[in-house]
């Protein structure tokens, strides 16, 4: 009503790199005991979630609806569902991106009005939350200097960026090209922000960091290499350690890793205490 009705900040869309724009989303009956993950499955035109809690399963296909109907995702989540519909399909719409301006003038757009993206990653309170603590640091005393707004929108626009990269690395790295919807990530063009974290990867083994990354290198290994990009190299620091070195050593942590799983209590029986 404010940042867009009155103001008229604009917004920039990126659903030509993340094209899904809606979800349908269904709670059913818990099976067994609850894993200790949310797990994302790729569908034909999106992906799943499922979330395990104590007494239900949280359900939902975020798909691109230009590639997949509203019926035929719901039609698609109920045949998936892992246990008995606890609920009707409950619809959302969004469009991935965020407002050209987050702060216009005596107007800070955080949450859902700031922009949105998709739940892969889970961001968005996150996101809230880092809004909210750059607005404190910055909050004015007197009146609105167009300065500390555009430090705060430079700061806000950056992160999104570097989560929407990671977000879309998920994809474009999928190599699936079963459906419309996979062959058509496939043929779109990925930021340059990402494609250079790609190169420098697939060239050095290295994963860039930035301060105030949300997702650091181990996040974006386990994406990269798990969605079977390969490093062509490795950091030149890496020839001091011989073979054998590092084979004990990582024997080592594999024991250490081995011993602290073996102390801890199952998942169930953990959340079973918590709730004591
Ligand atoms: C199924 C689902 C799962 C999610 N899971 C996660 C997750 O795991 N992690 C995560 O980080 N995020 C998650 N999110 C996203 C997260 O919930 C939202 O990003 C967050 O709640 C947005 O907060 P908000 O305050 O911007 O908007 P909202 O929570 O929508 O709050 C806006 C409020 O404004 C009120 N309102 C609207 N219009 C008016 C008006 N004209 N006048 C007065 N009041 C008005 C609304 O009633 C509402 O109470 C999930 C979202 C969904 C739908």
């Amino acid at each position: 009503m404010l940042i867009e009705g009155a103001l008229k900040s604009g917004y920039v869309d990126w659903r030509h790199w993340l094209p899904c724009d809606s979800a349908v989303a269904m709670p059913s009956e818990r099976q067994g005991d609850p894993p200790p993950f949310t797990r994302s499955t790729a569908r034909e035109a999106g992906w799943q979630w499922r979330i395990p809690l104590q007494h239900r399963d949280g359900n939902g296909y975020v798909y691109s609806s230009a590639h997949l109907g509203h019926d035929d995702a719901v039609a698609n989540l109920t045949e998936r569902l892992p246990g008995k519909a606890l609920a009707d399909p409950n619809r959302l719409r969004f469009v991935a991106g965020h407002r050209r301006v987050i702060w216009n003038r005596n107007c800070v757009a955080i949450g859902l009005a700031g922009g949105f993206l998709e739940p892969l990653e889970s961001t968005s309170i996150h996101l809230i939350q880092t809004a909210i603590i750059r607005l404190l640091a910055l909050l004015p005393r007197d009146g609105f200097d167009p300065g500390v707004a555009a430090r705060f929108n430079r700061e806000t626009i950056n992160e999104v960026e570097r989560i929407r990269d990671f977000v879309i690395a998920h994809y474009a790295l999928a190599g699936r090209d079963d459906t419309d919807f996979w062959r058509d990530i496939a043929a779109a063009p990925i930021p340059d922000s990402l494609a250079e974290r790609i190169a420098v990867f697939r060239a050095t083994g290295n994963i860039l960091f930035e301060p105030g990354d949300l997702f650091g290198p181990t996040n974006w290994y386990c994406v990269l290499a798990g969605q079977g990009a390969r490093a062509l190299s490795w950091h030149p620091i890496a020839d001091g350690l011989a073979p054998e070195e590092l084979a004990r050593r990582l024997a080592t942590l594999r024991g250490r890793v081995a011993e602290q799983l073996a102390e801890l209590p199952p998942h169930t029986a953990y959340l079973a205490s918590l709730a004591r």
